[in-house]
């Protein structure tokens, strides 16, 4: 398939696989912060074939496993009202809260409906004025455009009866906590290419020169991230703190321009609390006051639900790239994604579930 199979071309693959090797010298850790990443990499057994100098760890790269408890615990207080219809993408339904997720809210009566863009949430609610049409907004820097657009859209349609639960978590702030912890082992990230796309690299170029670590935008196919960490292992053996970009067919240095604008107009940053890891500064979205209409939290009155996470998961250490899923003591056993525990067993993006379907032995 044109524009899929080179990127999976195993000559190519093969040939930088040899770059590497014949390139490095020292043992590096290396970073990649995208849950489609980390899939690439599992699924397609990187890991496996690099050189034993280059350790890869996965970090907090999956926007639905670092959606805090009590956000699901909100989500379903919502959902269970008669008069709201919830909107949400698929894979948050069968996130675990403290007591059950969306699924089972719907198996009680909750009217929860999956949908696959923001403008079906706003059909919805044009559908039906009589009813409160919630959208669980949730994701990185590259779902919060479409976000922002359907408050801008709901508010000139004159819309009153959509909101939006929001539970928006940014890429950089984590990357710099990372780095601040004393536990940190990671020498380089491969930064995601979709969060690039939209937000362009400047804020990477801040983080590799005060921190100096290497970044190179990445994007998701095998053969983009293999080339991705050829870069860093170049600018890692020359001792060079860079940012570059691998994912030129996508990234453009400032960004999205047009969807920067759209999400600076409707959320503002903010503290935000990353399942498994705690709160970080800066490292959240929230809906601007001037939007304040169509904040579900507000709304709903559900923004003072706070629960503790699960002692068994290890999910937190796994996202900060401190542990392998298969290091987890329940891995495969009581957790597996039929019953996970946590989410990274359930997300089609998480660590666990990506070594549970791929390398469940390794
Ligand atoms: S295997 Fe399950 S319990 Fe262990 S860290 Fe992963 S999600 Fe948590």
């Amino acid at each position: 398939m044109k524009f899929i199979s080179e990127y999976r071309d195993p000559v190519t693959a093969g040939n930088m696989l040899d770059e590497i090797r014949k390139t490095v010298t020292r043992p590096w850790v290396i970073m990649e912060v995208c849950g489609g990443q980390t899939h690439a990499i599992v699924r397609s057994g990187i890991d496996q074939l690099l050189p034993k100098e280059i350790r890869l760890v996965h970090g907090p790269g999956c926007p639905v496993c670092v959606t805090p408890l009590e956000t699901i615990d909100r989500a379903i207080a919502i959902a269970l009202r008669p008069e709201v219809i919830f909107c949400s993408f698929g894979d948050m339904l069968r996130v675990p809260g403290s007591d059950r997720d969306l699924l089972i809210a719907r198996s009680l009566g909750a009217d929860v409906r999956v949908v696959y863009s923001t403008l079906e949430a706003l059909q919805i609610a044009r559908d039906n004025p009589e009813k409160e049409v919630v959208f669980f907004a949730i994701g990185f820097e590259t779902t919060a455009p479409g976000n922002a657009m359907a408050i801008i859209q709901a508010e000139k349609q004159g819309l009153t009866n959509f909101s939006e639960l929001v539970c928006h978590v940014l890429v950089p702030p984590a990357i710099t906590a990372l780095l601040s912890s004393e536990e940190n082992q990671v020498n380089a990230y491969l930064a995601a290419g979709n969060v690039c796309t939209i937000m362009g690299l400047g804020e990477y170029e801040e983080i590799a020169k005060k921190y100096q670590v290497p970044i190179v935008a990445t994007g998701l196919e095998p053969n983009d991230i293999i080339e991705g960490i050829l870069m860093v292992v170049r600018m890692l053996e020359d001792g060079r703190c860079e940012v570059q970009n691998q994912y030129v067919r996508s990234v453009r240095h400032d960004g999205n321009v047009v969807a920067r604008k759209a999400v600076a107009e409707v959320f503002e940053v903010t503290g935000q609390k990353w399942r498994g890891i705690g709160l970080l500064p800066d490292s959240g979205l929230r809906i601007r006051k001037r939007y304040a209409s169509f904040d579900a939290a507000l709304r709903f009155d559900v923004a003072g639900v706070e629960v503790d996470e699960p002692e068994a998961c290890i999910s937190g250490k796994v996202l900060q790239g401190l542990k392998r899923p298969n290091q987890c003591p329940v891995f495969g056993t009581e957790c597996k994604p039929e019953h996970p525990l946590g989410a990274t067993m359930v997300s089609s993006e998480g660590a666990c579930a990506a070594y549970y379907k791929y390398q469940p032995l390794s």
